[in-house]
């Protein structure tokens, strides 16, 4: 069965990057009936921010990827929080000890600079495996009965892994291939560290053989560590799970990586929620905040990296799950496009249920103190939904549908408002104040009866008029809106206009 997992450490708030990585292992288990699991990465403990788990869940939930098990889905597997499977870890570090495939290290900090300051000198790089283990403080060079004694004395220490002389790994990945990888530029690296916690490498490794995931997909930035975590799945007998590395998410210009800055200055967010940092306060824009629908995000992201070899660009989750496929996501860094965020949201707001639109629609009005009907409200929305792309658009493109506008747009009213005009509206005042028929059916038979009688040009009637109850030249069908606003209002707003 198909398991794979989504492991975030909780260090900030999940960029879109994160969320896409979400995302492709959400499609790839749903594709093959498989599990999703969430996984929190949360053993270094200096880098660990607070809410930023509650946060990465949220922004999960809103954006409808749902997993199988995880905090708070406790199954077989469970825990989920690394920071609750502390005493698993070292079992299994000390088993590499045991086996020869890992040693005990007692350099210290300082003595690891001297050894590196000395390299420098010379003009080399410190490498930490058989080039150097010898000169230095560990389980390989010291007696056996020196390393008894370290640790009887509680010496500090940290294990290495025992990374292997002169070989060529031969290693696969789903997207980019074979790779051939010569093992005597790894570093011996540290899996479990003096604090008593393991590091990323070992933690992630022992989780996802304990937590039987067969397929690894995750960010570009893990390829380096893919020599290391296949000779650790050697080193334990164990099957190592596939690998597939999803290319960088590049700035829209398309050099580099696109990171948080970019967002800033360019006005586009680059986390799917608001995220507001518990030490400085400061808040970083949101997708959902920013009145985008999650399948407008989530379309965007599935793009970034991946297409489905069709023509088709809309796809709903589910669509995304029956046409996903891992073979198809592509090795090149994929160019953030704020604008195709916009376009895909356009798509999905005149796909979406009106009632649900008047509701929200309704709560932008109540924030503006503005009461209003439900049944008016969905006919505004009816009316203009095809003009807008957020929801908040409803209210610029049909405040006026609430409130007499208040001034009227220059530009337009030069262009409408002429020498005759008031009193033509003058005229219009008087006939509309007449009708008793205030439907947009006969107020249209009306006025266009009176103009051709009076053998003006349309222009002459309809743009003043407008600008009259609209504040500008916008708007739907005019015969609508007098309708909509009632004979009273009408009358009331052409006077307005008049003065
Ligand atoms: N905890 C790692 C991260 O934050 C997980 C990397 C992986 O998926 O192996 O990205």
């Amino acid at each position: 069965k198909v398991r794979v997992r989504f492991a975030p450490s909780p260090t900030g708030p999940l960029h879109i990057g994160g969320v896409r990585t979400a995302l492709y292992n959400y499609l790839f288990a749903k594709k093959h009936n498989g599990d999703f699991i969430l996984r929190i990465e949360d053993t270094d403990q200096n880098r660990y921010v607070e809410g930023a788990e509650d946060y990465i869940i949220e922004s999960l939930n809103w954006c409808g990827i749902s997993y199988d098990e995880g905090p708070g889905k406790e199954k077989d597997h469970g825990p989920y929080r690394q920071s609750e499977r502390k005493d698993i870890y070292k079992k299994y570090a000390e088993k590499l000890i045991d086996t020869g495939k890992a040693y005990y290290a007692f350099d210290t900090a300082e003595e690891l600079d001297e050894h590196r300051k000395d390299h420098e000198e010379k003009g080399k790089t410190f490498i930490y495996n058989w080039h150097n283990r010898q000169k230095l403080k560990n389980s390989l060079s010291l007696s056996k009965e020196e390393v008894t004694k370290k640790l009887e004395n509680e010496e500090p220490y940290v294990i290495r892994f025992k990374s292997p002389q002169d070989e060529t790994l031969a290693l696969n990945d789903v997207i980019r291939g074979e790779m051939e990888i010569d093992t005597n530029i790894l570093d011996d690296k540290v899996l479990f560290k003096s604090d008593g916690m393991p590091t990323y490498h070992l933690a992630n490794i022992v989780d996802d053989h304990l937590m039987e995931i067969t397929h690894v997909i995750r960010g570009e930035e893990w390829l380096p560590s893919l020599a290391l975590h296949h000779l650790l799945y050697k080193a334990f007998g164990w099957k190592a799970p596939e690998f597939a590395h999803l290319p960088l998410i590049l700035k829209p210009q398309g050099k580099g990586k696109l990171s948080k800055r970019d967002g800033e200055k360019m006005g586009f967010p680059v986390f799917p929620i608001e995220w507001k940092d518990p030490k400085t306060g400061e808040v970083s824009a949101g997708y959902r905040e920013e009145g985008y629908f999650p399948q407008a995000v989530t379309n965007m992201l599935a793009f970034l990296g991946w297409n489905p070899g069709t023509e088709q660009e809309f796809f709903e989750l589910d669509e995304l799950v029956q046409a996903f496929e891992l073979e198809r996501v592509h090795k090149g860094g994929a160019k953030f496009d704020p604008e195709k965020t916009k376009w895909f949201q356009q798509h999905y707001i005149q796909l979406a249920d009106n009632d649900m639109l008047t509701e929200r629609f309704m709560e932008l009005l109540e924030k503006r103190e503005i009461k209003s009907k439900k049944d008016y409200t969905r006919k505004v929305v009816e009316l203009i939904k095809e003009r807008v792309v957020f929801v908040e658009d409803f209210w610029d493109q049909g405040y006026f549908f609430y409130i007499a506008p208040t001034s009227f747009e220059p530009k337009d009213s030069k262009k409408a408002w002429k020498n005759d005009s008031s009193q033509i509206m003058n005229e219009l005042k008087e006939i509309l104040g007449n009708v008793e028929d205030f439907h947009s059916e006969n107020l249209q038979a009306v006025v266009k009866g009176w103009i051709n009688g009076k053998e003006i040009g349309f222009g002459k009637v309809m743009m003043p008029l407008r600008l009259s109850l609209v504040g500008a030249l916008q708007g739907p069908d005019l015969y609508v809106i007098a309708e909509m606003l009632g004979k009273k209002e009408t009358l009331s707003r052409l006077e307005t206009a008049i003065k």
